[in-house]
């Protein structure tokens, strides 16, 4: 019973630290409009960004969304 008490509170702990700025974003490379870095675009808010590295934006970028 200990460990299934651990286990939701390390899921909540997660969802609360990490998934907060992008539970939404599903972000996408075009690599046709890549001009210093890597450009990403973001399906579920509408944000765009280019980036330094491959990997994809951990943050949202969209304003609206930056809010809270
Ligand atoms: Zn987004």
């Amino acid at each position: 019973m200990i460990v299934v008490i651990g286990l939701i509170i390390a899921f909540v702990l997660v969802v609360i630290f990490s998934n907060r700025a992008t539970r939404q974003c599903r972000w996408r490379r075009n690599a046709a409009l890549d001009q210093d870095g890597f450009y990403w675009h973001c399906l579920q808010c509408g944000a765009s960004v280019m980036t330094d590295t491959k990997e994809a934006p951990k943050l949202c970028h969209d304003p609206q969304q930056n809010k809270t």
